[in-house]
């Protein structure tokens, strides 16, 4: 792979990787195309990576098929798929970590509190390994873009960050993954995540400003689910990530929400201008 990136990189040609744990989705695609349309050479990256996950979490079961990614990925045209063992990216004597401070603790990392160290270093490593221009993540995952962009920053790491749009099925449900281990019934209800974000949107619409009265009537609706365990709903602002209590008029923020439908835990969001 740094061989490869090497060559591009004498060639002068740009280079645009999208990071994926593969199971490849219309989501993952976008972000393909993104990358397609302004690098040179597109790098696709399949790595559960196993320091993200905690040990009571799904990295054993998350689902896998590398042969038909390989063979989706080659048919969109892209230039390279990366895809390392655990034994390569964490030899034996492995040490080295990556932490992003406050942003890693809140939200996503309260209840996943090893999470973001394991994304911030598998992104370090992908990009040592890749040497991308550009490097193409999913609004979906909207705080794993916040720990991103803030340690490029950081470390002053030479590589343009781009956040991609949501990728949702027709009726509403984001794209994920995770969304092949829901029933039939489970399906349905996890439409309740969007629907919430939509009730927050229409509450800040109609002049609603106070976060806990839109959250509230959030937390109803999901409540209405029975299949359903929710961990946050939350309102942050897109450009600081940082929790707000009352609203703005005029500036944009994240609609958030974690929930548990069953036993698969799924994040979804939405931004929305007061
Ligand atoms: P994952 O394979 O879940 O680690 O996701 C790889 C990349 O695809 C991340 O940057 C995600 O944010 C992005 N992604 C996942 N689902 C979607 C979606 N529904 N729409 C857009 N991007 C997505």
């Amino acid at each position: 792979m740094q061989l490869f990136a090497s060559r591009c990189k004498s060639e002068r040609k740009t280079i645009g990787l999208v990071p994926t744990m593969g199971y490849l989705h219309s989501g993952h695609m976008s972000l393909v195309k993104n990358s397609k349309n302004i690098s040179d050479y597109t790098v696709v990256s399949i790595f559960v990576n196993p320091t993200q996950f905690a040990p009571n979490e799904d990295y054993n079961q998350y689902p896998r098929d590398i042969e038909r990614d390989v063979k989706l990925l080659f048919e969109q045209g892209v230039d390279a798929v990366f895809i390392p063992d655990p034994e390569t990216i964490y030899p034996k004597n492995y040490q080295t970590y990556v932490e992003v401070e406050n942003i890693s603790k809140i939200l996503e990392g309260k209840t996943r509190p090893i999470h973001f160290r394991g994304v911030a270093t598998i992104v370090s490593i992908l990009f040592n390994c890749v040497k991308p221009d550009y490097a193409f993540f999913g609004q979906k995952d909207a705080q794993q873009c916040a720990v991103i962009k803030q340690m490029v920053n950081d470390l002053k790491l030479d590589v343009e960050i781009k956040i991609c749009p949501l990728i949702r099925e027709n009726d509403g449900l984001a794209l994920s993954s995770r969304n092949i281990f829901l029933s039939e019934q489970e399906r349905k209800d996890a439409l309740v995540l969007n629907k919430s974000l939509q009730t927050g949107k229409e509450f800040i619409g109609k002049g609603e400003r106070k976060a806990s009265i839109i959250l509230k009537e959030m937390e109803k609706l999901i409540a209405s689910i029975s299949s359903s365990q929710l961990d946050y709903v939350q309102i942050v602002d897109v450009e600081s990530y940082s929790v707000q209590e009352e609203l703005k008029d005029g500036t944009e923020y994240y609609l958030l929400v974690a929930c548990k439908i069953g036993k698969t835990r799924l994040i979804d969001n939405i931004i929305v201008k007061a």
